[in-house]
């Protein structure tokens, strides 16, 4: 695997603000103390010119490390849970149904913990470990909490996780499971973030969104790495994303824009939609007001994996959908649900409410002209339906239920013929 010492220190040039281009040392940091902007990791681009290649990448193993170039991560010792690498789909039937003859599904739900996370959380855990840190942390909205906790389980780390106490009950035991200490605060997730900036100025942890977020968030330019690599090297004519925070929208455009800066695509044409629920879609107003700065909003929706009222990455999401040409679109919860039945039916993919938020906002960029017949569209769907099951209890089927003889069914079996169950 080419992940040799050297070339893995002599990539990045330090952490860098985002406002007013200070530069600061590749340590657990986040704010600008000059402006209090937000910290991003600097890579040496020409440095990289010379090392990445699609062939290095392709002789990779078939996770997110095959990316290792363009991560933030200086050391040997890499956290390996399987995670990246997900299915793209051809999808066919649902492509068929909104009249797209080039459509594509990200399957994202194919990660260790179900959900994106996995991609972010591989890296701040293993920058975590570069640290020195023994214990780990984070605010989340449920799928943050499930990828950390299963992470520190898998590394031995101390785990706390924060998480708002409304959440649904598969995100608690899919964190509990892995025995973290969960803490679940009365208050939105707005609020627990805020706990959360205090909790991490008064202990020496790593919070993965916190002070290890210039790093956690570079793990999602994955996603847009391998839609690239797995299209055949190709960008996307449309890339529809969900937003929560915003930093993986912004994390997929800025991926599209590293690979054609490093010579490995031509141009990138990709227009980048973003995607959120109507009862929580600040980002969303922002873009059709065309605000410069995002108003916060108490969220309001069952899509909670993205209910963050104050969206620490809401001003940069803005800036990738207008330099790249996309829109931001929201949703109801009722076509939130109806998503997630459609993309189940049409390709057998179960996902949680983000997913149904992104295949509604894509309908709707169909239906709006937005998207045409021929273009290749990509939806990143995730998380996984597992997670969010009480969303869709009175909006399914309910199962034919019979006694254990062969009569009873095929009475049941004429009913279902004329239509009466
Ligand atoms: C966290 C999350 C997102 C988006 O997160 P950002 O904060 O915008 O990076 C999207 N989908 C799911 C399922 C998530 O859990
Ligand atoms: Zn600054």
């Amino acid at each position: 695997m080419g992940c040799n010492e050297e070339t893995q220190t002599k990539k990045m040039r330090g952490l860098k603000c985002r406002e007013c281009g200070a530069y600061y040392p590749l340590e657990a940091l986040h704010v600008c103390e000059f402006c209090f902007g937000p910290l991003e990791v600097d890579y040496d681009y020409d440095y990289l010119r010379t090392i990445v290649s699609r062939e290095r990448i392709e002789s990779g193993p078939p996770n997110l490390w095959r990316y290792i170039d363009l991560l933030p991560i200086s050391g040997e010792n890499l956290v390996d849970s399987g995670t990246g690498f997900t299915p793209l789909l051809k999808a066919e039937r649902l492509g068929e149904r909104l009249g797209l003859r080039n459509l594509f599904i990200k399957n994202d739900t194919a990660n260790p913990t179900w959900s994106f996370k996995d991609r972010v959380v591989s890296v701040a855990i293993t920058k975590a470990m570069e640290f020195g840190f023994d214990t780990v942390s984070c605010a989340s909205t449920g799928n943050l909490g499930n990828s950390v906790a299963a992470h520190a389980a898998r590394t031995g780390l101390r785990c706390f996780i924060f998480i708002p106490a409304d959440l649904e009950l598969g995100k608690i035991v899919g964190s509990l499971v892995y025995n973290p200490t969960l803490v679940a605060v009365r208050g939105n997730y707005d609020e627990v973030n805020r706990l959360c900036a205090e909790i991490a100025s008064t202990m020496r942890w790593g919070f993965v969104n916190i002070n290890l977020r210039p790093y956690y968030a570079e793990g999602s330019k994955t996603l847009g790495f391998e839609v690239v690599e797995q299209l055949g090297w190709q960008a996307p004519d449309h890339i529809v994303v969900p937003m929560a925070s915003g930093s993986l929208l912004t994390k997929v455009w800025k991926a599209l824009k590293e690979l054609h800066r490093l010579g490995l695509i031509d141009e990138v044409h990709t227009k980048v939609h973003g995607a959120q629920a109507e009862g929580c879609s600040p980002i969303v107003r922002a873009f059709k007001e065309n605000a410069e700065f995002v108003r916060p909003v108490k969220p309001n929706t069952i899509a909670k994996s993205l209910a963050i009222g104050n969206p620490a990455d809401g001003i940069y999401a803005l800036q990738a959908m207008r330099e790249s040409g996309g829109v931001a679109e929201a949703v109801t919860d009722d076509e939130v649900i109806e998503g997630i039945k459609l993309l189940a039916e049409t390709e057998g993919i179960f996902t949680e409410t983000a997913g149904g938020v992104t295949i509604g906002v894509l309908k709707k960029l169909v239906e709006q002209g937005i998207i045409g017949s021929d273009e290749t569209v990509v939806a990143l769907i995730t998380g996984c339906g597992l997670k969010t099951q009480e969303v869709l209890t009175d909006r399914i089927a309910q199962p034919v239920l019979i006694e254990p003889n062969l009569r009873s069914f095929q009475e049941k079996f004429a009913e279902l013929a004329v239509g009466k169950v």
